[in-house]
């Protein structure tokens, strides 16, 4: 098989590829780039003899873990198309996206494993006889053809859909993350993302292509990644909001502030969270992406930690963005254009993948937003979340902000809920801080508590976006990519909502 990627250990770069790790997974446990060339060309030997080459689809099935980085460079070297696939979605759910994929070889425990066992005394020899020149690093051309991978969305609006996404893209996007936040010879990103999704995924190739060092984290476990930033000296860091909050109220010590950038994606950050982050000088920098676009589509720049902006930065390098159809408040559809596009949806081995973009070029995002005057972006809501209610538009995200932060909530949830009257109306599930407002014992909020709350919303909101059905949570509902999951609780909840305010 034609090596279109291989790692580390090239002549040109030897002094980096002795002494930057290429992966880290704490003391002791670092994989350098020249040792990371060997166990790849050791485990894609292995896969080549099992008839994978150029074009053939390998479903993953694998947790964050560094035989899981070798594997997937193994098929990058091997120009196989990788189908990453969760390790916690349950038989049933990983046995959809299978059979959509339908994949040449599916790779899971206890394969997986016998795999790199396999490949182990390998490893070791050719580590004693150093890397062979011919396993040195090429960084595949820009016109790099063929395929990289098929990432399944999230699935957040349905099920999952496997966007084809090509070598080329994945270059692109890389490109566009470097030229916002530079390459600095000491950079270390530190992956607590699954490797699954596009998030993950774009991490591991944006380091390859720098050849900086990726810092794995099993899972993601405040402590442990706050421990790590400092032990394995991690420099990038990217998380989803929920994160973002369960990494700042863990760190009692401000390690966050030691990062030259914490980017922030997948979902609207909590307003709280982000100017917690600028009192703190925690970088953290916004950013909005998509599967289909290989990840970042904006993003904030690097800037000043203690000062915040609004929004979510503006479009990267090498994608370029328009808003359609835009209403009296700026807000339209947000369209996008570039190589970091994919090739559109998976549909079988014999099918020309599903496009859906227009004649020019364009891509529908699903998503609605505006763009302001120094050209950042904003988004408002996913279209299928926007509620219309009397004919007005209103953005679950902006009702979120205002309830969260009001005195006694940690988190709230909101949706429409069908209404003979208005069409839909708002509503919402909040989490109560702890047992404050809560009536002695029991789990909900007490009337009293409410009638304060409703009277706070309707000084900061207009009535059209007050929530009228209310019921208090535990815990808000997240789908398994950590993100609010505001059609699982539309679907979940109508039955405990009470009108609101109280009567
Ligand atoms: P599916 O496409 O299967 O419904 P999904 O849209 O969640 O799932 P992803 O590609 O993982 O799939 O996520 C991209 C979506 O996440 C975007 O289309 C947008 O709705 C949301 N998103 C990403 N970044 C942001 C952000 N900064 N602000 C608001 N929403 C965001």
């Amino acid at each position: 098989a034609r090596t279109a990627i291989v790692l580390g250990g090239a002549e040109d770069d030897a002094p980096r590829a002795i002494d930057v790790p290429a992966l880290g997974v704490g003391p002791g446990g670092a994989l350098r780039f020249g040792e990371l060339a060997h166990a790849v060309a050791a485990v894609s030997g292995r896969l080549a003899r099992a008839g994978i080459g150029q074009g053939a689809r390998v479903a993953l099935v694998a947790p964050n873990a560094l035989g899981t980085v070798v594997v997937i460079h193994a098929l990058l070297a091997l120009g196989a198309v990788l189908v990453p696939i969760h390790p916690r979605l349950t038989a049933g759910e990983a046995g959809l996206l299978i059979d959509d994929a339908r994949p040449d070889l599916v790779l899971r425990e206890p394969a997986l494993a016998a795999l790199l066992d396999d490949a182990a005394p390998e490893i070791s020899a050719l580590r004693e006889r150093g890397a062979p020149a011919a396993e040195a690093a090429r960084v595949p051309p820009p016109d790099a053809s063929g395929d990289l991978a098929i990432v399944y969305t999230s699935g957040t609006t349905g099920r999952p859909k496997g966007a084809v996404l090509s070598r080329r893209a994945f270059l692109a996007a890389a490109e566009g993350s470097a030229a916002n936040l530079g390459v600095r010879d000491d950079d270390r990103w530190l992956l607590c993302l699954p490797l699954c999704h596009v998030g993950g995924l774009s991490i591991v190739t944006r380091c390859l292509l720098a050849r900086r060092a990726v810092i794995l984290a099993p899972r993601f476990e405040p402590a442990s990644v706050l421990a790590s930033i400092v032990r394995d000296r991690a420099t990038l860091l990217s998380v989803v909001p929920t994160m973002l909050l369960a990494l700042l109220e863990a760190d009692r010590d401000n390690v966050l502030a030691r990062l030259r950038a914490v980017l922030v994606g997948g979902a609207g950050a909590p307003a709280r969270a982000l100017d917690e982050c600028a009192r703190r000088g925690v970088p953290a920098l916004t950013t909005y992406g998509l599967t289909e676009a290989c990840s970042q589509v904006t993003a904030q720049r690097p800037r000043d930690p203690r000062a915040t902006e609004p929004g979510s930065g503006s479009p990267i390098a090498g994608v370029e963005l328009r808003i359609e159809g835009a209403g009296s408040d700026g807000v339209g559809r947000i369209e996008i254009r570039g190589p970091v596009l994919f090739r559109g949806y998976y549909r079988g081995p014999d099918r020309a993948p599903e496009l859906s973009v227009d004649g020019a070029g364009w891509f529908g995002t699903g998503d609605l937003g505006a763009l302001d005057a120094a050209g950042r972006l904003h988004v408002a809501a996913r279209r299928s979340d926007l509620i219309v209610t009397g004919g007005e538009n209103v953005y679950p995200a902006e009702v979120e902000q205002v309830l969260a932060s009001c005195e006694g909530v940690a988190g709230a949830v909101v949706f429409g809920v069908p209404d003979d009257r208005w069409g839909q109306v708002v509503a919402a599930a909040i989490v109560p801080e702890q047992a404050s407002p809560c009536e002695a014992g029991g789990a909900a909020p007490s009337p009293a508590w409410l009638g304060d709350l409703a009277a706070v919303v309707a000084a900061r909101l207009a009535p059209h976006k007050r929530p009228r059905r209310l019921c208090a949570v535990a815990a808000l509902p997240l789908t398994a990519a950590g993100k609010l999951d505001r059609a699982g609780a539309a679907a979940q909840l109508a039955a405990a909502l009470a009108p609101f305010p109280p009567r």
